[in-house]
This record gives C-alpha cells, sequence and structure tokens, in this order.
C-alpha cells in the first residue's frame, strides 16, 4: 500500500480544490484524485457567477452569503489569477407584473442580509448603456461577483499544494476499503492509498462515488447550454438575467427551461446562458435550447443580434432534488464526507464548502447549520434522471 494521508479528496473540480486548499490550511496531510484533470468535470463546463441575487431566503442564501466572504478573501491572494471580479449583478424584469415579482424577492432578501437597490426603467441605462430601453425595471445587487472557475480551481490547488497537498490526475477511484464502517483505504488505478478520512467532492458523479462506500446519494445531471460570442471591444459590463432565472433553477421541471443569463468576460467574450433539462448525460447538441438562449439574449441586449457566436458549450449541474449540495458526514460510514450536489452554484460556494468540510474532518463544530445539508437526507427519495 502507498503512502496513507489524513484525508483523500475525491474531484479536482472547484469543490475538490477548496476543500485541499482548507483541509491544508488546518493542518491535514492532503491527496487530491481526479480521473480526469483539474476542473475537466463541471467546473470547466459552466459559468463563473458567485450569486446571493439568484438565492430565496433560507440555508442556500446563508450559504452563499458566507462563501462570498470567503471568495472576497480569496481575492487577496489569487484575484488577478482567477479573475475574481466583484462586478454586480442586475436582474431585469420585462413587465410591470414581474418587476413587482421581483421586488418582493429583493425585499425578502433584503431582509436576510442582501444588498438589493431597486432601479427604475430609466436607471437601468446608466448601469448598462446597451441595454433594452423597453423592459420595466430591475434589482442591482452589489455583491454579485464573478470569477473564472478552472482558473479558480487551479489557484486553490496551488495554493493547497504549496502548503502540501499531493494531486494525481488520471485516477480513477474505483473502491473504498471501509471495514468495519471506518474508511481504511482508496484503491484507484494508480494503486491503493491507505487514509482515514475521505472527502466526495465529485460533483454530478458524487452518487457513484456514495456508492463506492455502499452509499446512496440522488445527484443526478442536469444539463446547461452555454453561447459564446466573439470578442468584443464594448462588452457588458455587470452579470446581467431575466428575472425568471430565479423560478427557472428552483424548479424540478425534466424538461428544458431557458432564461437569460449574460456574463462578459476579461477577454471581451460574452456567455450567454442557460438552459436547464434533465437528460442524463445526453451530450447531443440541442438547437431548442441555443435558440431559446439567443433569442433571450436578444430581447435583453438588441445589440446581440449583430454580435457572432463563435462557440457553444454544455455541462452537466451536479442536481439534487430539492436544489441544495450535500455536505455532510456520511450517516453510516465513519470518515466519509460528502461535498458534493451544489448544481448551478458549486462555484459560488466552493470555499464555504471547502470550510465546512475543513470543520468536520478536524473535529471543529460547523460554523453553518449542516442539517438542510446532511447526506441522510434522502434516504426516502428516488429520482431519475
Ligand atoms: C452551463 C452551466 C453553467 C453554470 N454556471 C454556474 C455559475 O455561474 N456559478 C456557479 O456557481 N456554478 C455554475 N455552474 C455549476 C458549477 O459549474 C458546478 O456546480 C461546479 O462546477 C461543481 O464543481 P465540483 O467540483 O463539485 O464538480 P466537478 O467540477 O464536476 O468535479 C468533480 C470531479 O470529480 C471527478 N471524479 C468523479 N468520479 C471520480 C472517480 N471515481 N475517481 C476520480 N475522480 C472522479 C471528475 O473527473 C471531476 O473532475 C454551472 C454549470 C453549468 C453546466
Amino acid at each position: 500500500m502507498a503512502a496513507a494521508y489524513d484525508i483523500v479528496v475525491i474531484g479536482a473540480g472547484v469543490v475538490g480544490a477548496a476543500c485541499a486548499h482548507e483541509l491544508t490550511r488546518a493542518g491535514l496531510s492532503v491527496l487530491v484524485l481526479d480521473r480526469g484533470g483539474v476542473a475537466g468535470g463541471t467546473t470547466g463546463r459552466g459559468e463563473g457567477n458567485v450569486l446571493v441575487s439568484d438565492k430565496l431566503p433560507g440555508p442556500e442564501l446563508a450559504l452563499a452569503l458566507r462563501s462570498r466572504a470567503l471568495w472576497c478573501e480569496l481575492a487577496q491572494e489569487i484575484g488577478e489569477a482567477a479573475e475574481i471580479e466583484p462586478k454586480g449583478g442586475l436582474v431585469v424584469a420585462g413587465d410591470p407584473a414581474t418587476l413587482h415579482r421581483l421586488g418582493e424577492l429583493a425585499g425578502a432578501q433584503r431582509a436576510a442580509g442582501v444588498t438589493a437597490q431597486e432601479i427604475s426603467a430609466g436607471e437601468l441605462s446608466a448601469l448598462e448603456p446597451r441595454i433594452a430601453r423597453d423592459l420595466a425595471g430591475g434589482v442591482f445587487y452589489p455583491q454579485d461577483m464573478q470569477v473564472q472557475p478552472m482558473l479558480a480551481a487551479a489557484q486553490l490547488l496551488r495554493l493547497a499544494r504549496a502548503a502540501g497537498a499531493q494531486l494525481r490526475t488520471g485516477c480513477e477511484v474505483s473502491a473504498i476499503d471501509h471495514a468495519q464502517d471506518r474508511i481504511r483505504a482508496v484503491h484507484t488505478s494508480q494503486g491503493t492509498f491507505a487514509t482515514g478520512q475521505i472527502v466526495n467532492a465529485a460533483g454530478t458523479w458524487g452518487g457513484a462515488v456514495a456508492a463506492l462506500a455502499g452509499g446512496e446519494l440522488p445527484v443526478v445531471p442536469r444539463r446547461g447550454f452555454i453561447l459564446v460570442t466573439e470578442s468584443l471591444a464594448d462588452p457588458v459590463l455587470h452579470k446581467v438575467y431575466a428575472a425568471g432565472y430565479v423560478a427557472d433553477v428552483a424548479s424540478g421541471e425534466q424538461t428544458l427551461q431557458t432564461s437569460t443569463v449574460i456574463e462578459g468576460t476579461r477577454g471581451g467574450t460574452v456567455l450567454i446562458g442557460s438552459s436547464r433539462e434533465r437528460v442524463g448525460f445526453d451530450q447531443t447538441l440541442s438547437w431548442p435550447a441555443l435558440r431559446a438562449i439567443a433569442a433571450e439574449a436578444i430581447r435583453v441586449f438588441p445589440f446581440l443580434e449583430q454580435v457572432r457566436a463563435l462557440r457553444t458549450y454544455f455541462g452537466f449541474r451536479p442536481y439534487c432534488p430539492d436544489h441544495l449540495p450535500v455536505i455532510g458526514l456520511d450517516p453510516v460510514v465513519g470518515g466519509l464526507i460528502h461535498a458534493c450536489g451544489h448544481e448551478g452554484a458549486g462555484v459560488g460556494l466552493a470555499p464555504v464548502s471547502g470550510r465546512l468540510v475543513a470543520q468536520l474532518a478536524t473535529g471543529v463544530a460547523p460554523e453553518l447549520d449542516l442539517t438542510p445539508f446532511a447526506p441522510g437526507r434522502f434516504l426516502e427519495t428516488v429520482v431519475r434522471a
């Protein structure tokens, strides 16, 4: 058997990277394993919005607010390298009824600690000069941020490795040795590694990793497409999205849903998302999804009609039936900690997930109530991808 580690992190996406960073900071010897490369899973297939604006008051919003604060701390160390930008989010409504509902949501979010400023129709263009002139108004969320997810994962792993963590890519975990319900080792394509603890940071594949230890987690893929435009000299300034996005995120519908999310990048390209549908790991290009995304983006930014889309890509969000991530100790196997199932918020929620995992791994009381995220909450649930 190869060297022993205090803890093995399965998954080198943004969540696994954040866990590795926090675990090394806590003084543990850490091995990170990924069957692909760094950020080769969903982390390399999404956008990098760090949002509080799309969260309803409740446990996920509390998690998001804490994670945003941790991203701000990380910005001191990796801000430039990970393209962390506290640019703010602008949520827009196309008609008065939607604006009214958006205003009600903003009021509830304010009561939960979110900064939300109502923006009249006439004021929208001061924030986004090229926005459609016939929108009903919106809400500006200055706390919303943006990061580049792949760079963020790489930078967090760089910090972890500088503090002693080891990383093995191209290393598939095929079995978990958990005799007498205690973790003893992981068996991989590169050998067996002794360890007393494991972090399941396998994202959309979190259910499959849980199954290696005899457990069950209903994490299933929720596919999403993104369109990428040519590089613009005058891109979109904030993260801008339509009010319907919040309802789409919260929906449990299996069929296609789209609501526009527009995000300028440092390179000048504009990322236009996003769609949501549960079609398993189907990799077929979906023209209906792409057409709907493009049409909705043009509704908010009419100038985009004249802009070329250079490419499209898609990823599989790690979806749980209640839209909450799984963060916590496995109810059966001692030493197994889950941090997966973050759906469309894994980038935003990565730092707080890492912090909570490190607290669990070192026996420190978690700084947030983990009951809503408990792995055991699904014991009665059955979900089909
Ligand atoms: C279109 C789209 C847009 C998105 N936009 C946003 C956004 O704006 N903001 C946001 O916060 N989130 C967004 N997301 C969601 C976000 O990308 C995910 O929640 C996040 O990347 C999940 O990270 P992760 O580290 O948990 O999983 P992953 O990045 O998928 O990492 C899991 C890793 O585990 C590895 N693995 C799995 N099984 C094994 C095994 N047996 N052995 C070894 N390795 C294994 C995989 O290879 C993979 O690299 C978006 C997603 C999509 C698809």
